[in-house]
């Protein structure tokens, strides 16, 4: 299905995030062409009336103003250099951002303000702000989280048809590593059955101890409507086998069982402390793990923004 680009300006740059370890969010495109089967966002796009199928990702939103909006923001005197999270809603560094370097414009902006920020991404194009990044995280707290699910090159490729291979991540958190800028792992989504056996985790954990990650933290896949008919549907037609246990495991609702989701999180934290990595905690980017899943948002027209750019979990 062939991607449409929409240049469209925006009004507000910095998005209010309720309820969160991070104040604002920042996300320079809508939409996604990595269009990952478990990709959370497809249930705020169903809920916003728009395709959440094998649509979501073919038509990208540019927020081709946003660097300048920022600055903006920025410069008033009632911002107060709050935490903003960049790429909740969309990844920042999908292929738009090589032409069209919103995100590179953005970092830009934040580290002249000297602002805090964290970022994810699957992106290894990241490496070509290194030296945008580097320069912030001299002056404020700067913090890339990598999105690597899984290193199980089956999953990575049925789960994730748009992403780099998720070696090409962990050499670009290297490059970041080396140029001195805090840069760790989420191994999220885990799928239950498909990559949460002890060995693919600890494959992920070590391989980021190698990257030099200064943080790992893990998460469970989660099934909200519109995400979930999503993934099922395409479960059924990759690992059948497969779909009467999701079935069974997701039938309370979106989320597993604690009883189910502890012991995972557990065994990774575990792993991360017996191979020395800093952080080691199971937590998303910007502090610890959220109250709530899902943010409340104020502030900006809301007719502007997508309900996708109110989450702020990870990618
Ligand atoms: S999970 Fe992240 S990288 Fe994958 S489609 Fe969604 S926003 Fe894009």
């Amino acid at each position: 299905m062939a991607t449409t680009y929409r240049e469209e300006p925006c009004r507000t740059a910095l998005n209010r995030v309720k309820g969160m370890p991070f104040g604002w969010s920042l996300n320079p495109y809508m939409g996604c062409v990595h269009r990952c089967t478990f990709c959370y966002v497809r249930s705020f796009e169903q809920r916003a009336q728009r395709p959440s199928d094998d649509r979501y990702g073919t038509s990208i939103r540019v927020k081709l103003n946003i660097a300048d909006v920022l600055r903006r923001e920025l410069a008033r005197r009632s911002w107060k250099g709050e935490l903003v999270a960049i790429g909740a809603a969309t990844d920042p560094y999908q292929p738009a951002e090589g032409r069209y370097r919103l995100t590179r414009a953005c970092l830009t902006a934040l580290g002249d303000a000297r602002n805090p920020l964290s970022l994810i991404t699957r992106g290894p194009m990241i490496v070509r702000d290194i030296d945008i990044l580097a320069q912030a995280a001299q002056h404020a707290d700067v913090s890339v989280n990598f999105s690597i699910p899984t290193l199980d090159p089956d999953v990575w490729r049925t789960t994730e048809p748009g992403t780099a291979p998720p070696r090409q991540r962990l050499k670009a958190l290297r490059a970041l590593r080396d140029a001195g800028i805090p840069a760790g792992v989420g191994i999220a989504p885990i799928l239950p059955g498909l990559s949460d056996r002890p060995e693919q985790l600890a494959e992920v954990v070590r391989a980021a101890r190698d990257a030099g990650a200064t943080h790992v933290w893990a998460k469970l896949l989660y099934l909200q409507p519109g995400t979930r008919e999503h993934f099922l549907e395409h479960l059924a037609r990759d690992w059948p086998d497969e779909l009467p246990l999701y079935e069974e495991w997701y039938r309370h609702g979106s989320y597993l069982p604690r009883s189910r989701t502890d012991p995972v999180t557990r065994t990774v934290s575990e792993m991360a402390r017996q191979e020395g990595i800093g952080r080691s905690r199971p937590r998303p980017p910007g502090g610890s793990v959220p109250s709530s899943p899902v943010a409340r948002v104020r502030g900006d027209s809301p007719a502007e923004r997508s309900p996708a750019e109110q989450l702020p979990l990870v990618l």
